[in-house]
């Protein structure tokens, strides 16, 4: 499956002179957003190919990845555990978008401590997880192991031979290996570190087979789901200019940090830079009730 490319007319990328292009992940499935589509693809056809009927997996309360599997292991015909981090979530989670989108499509769940979720890839616990729940397939927190990074490949294809620049949020670092993995002996990836994460450039590392590629950790705005007024404004003026909408969490902070590095000439003229739109939207109303909380101004959706 293929996502389109949409050129972006903005009136900083005609003064640098910049080609940027979206690629428009986020438009693949209305439910299963962007980049866990692609992550989840090769485990839910090994966890058939294993004649498994469960999928567990963890998140957090309002997971992006725990939105996706659970609607794609409704689609597929899973039966999915997500086990949440925050005990408190037992009582309050029907007010939680998130949990309850995953719920009406059939995911039950199990909320842990925030230190039992530390332990969460333990063996121990896992074993216990087993006794609980019977067989399962395990999918790791954010869906990152190898069979996500070789979803993740298949985003670059023949046609973005084109761009010098391939960009993508980080979280975990599977997609953006996949994507470095993936692309072509002249691009470079950037990825765009959405966490505090000083340890994202050994993960990485690990997980890909060639230089190409360079971490940008100067956009993560304070912290994984942090944001500021500034964040906020840029992405409600991104989607006037150019429709097109971005999620708080990860592809704003890297279209931000993106034109910021435009902005300060980072990138020559006629540079070609295609950045990749993961999705996440589904996140915007859980990110809303916490700013109205706070009496920050709100994402338009
Ligand atoms: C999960 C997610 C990411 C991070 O992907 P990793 O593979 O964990 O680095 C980026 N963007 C969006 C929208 C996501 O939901």
């Amino acid at each position: 499956m293929q996502s389109i490319n949409q050129f972006i007319e903005h009136p900083l990328l005609a003064e640098k002179q910049v080609t940027l292009v979206i690629k428009r992940e986020d438009l693949l499935h209305p439910f299963i957003s962007g980049n866990k589509y692609r992550k989840l693809k090769y485990n839910l056809l090994a966890a058939q190919a294993e004649n498994q009927h469960t999928i567990l997996t963890f998140g957090g309360a309002y997971s992006n990845h725990i939105a996706a599997t659970a609607y794609a292991a409704k689609e597929k015909g899973f039966k999915a555990i997500g086990v949440i981090r925050g005990e408190e979530l037992e009582s309050s989670w029907k007010t939680n978008a998130t949990l309850k989108k995953a719920y009406d499509d059939g995911m039950r769940f199990k909320f842990i401590s925030r230190s039992d979720y530390r332990e969460k890839e333990s063996d121990v616990f896992i074993d216990d997880l087993r006794n609980e729940f019977g067989q399962f397939y395990l999918v790791p927190e954010g869906g990152t192991n190898d069979l996500a990074i070789k979803g993740c490949e298949e985003i670059i294809t023949k046609k973005d031979k084109e761009f010098d620049f391939i960009c993508s949020s980080v979280g975990t670092g599977g997609t953006v290996s996949g994507l470095i993995k993936s692309s072509f002996l002249h691009q470079k990836v950037l990825g765009f570190s959405a966490l505090k994460g000083g340890f994202l450039n050994d993960e990485i590392e690990k997980l890909v087979d060639n230089q190409r590629w360079q971490l940008v950790t100067d956009y993560y705005f304070g912290g994984y789901a942090k944001t500021s007024e500034e964040l906020i404004h840029f992405i409600n003026t991104f989607k006037e200019i150019t429709s097109i909408p971005l999620d708080p969490i990860y592809t704003g902070k890297m279209i931000f940090g993106l034109f910021d590095m435009i902005k300060h000439d980072t990138f020559a003229v006629g540079t070609k830079i295609m950045a990749i739109h993961t999705g996440g939207l589904q996140g915007i109303a859980g990110m809303n009730s916490v700013l109205k909380k706070k009496n920050l101004p709100l994402l338009n959706i």
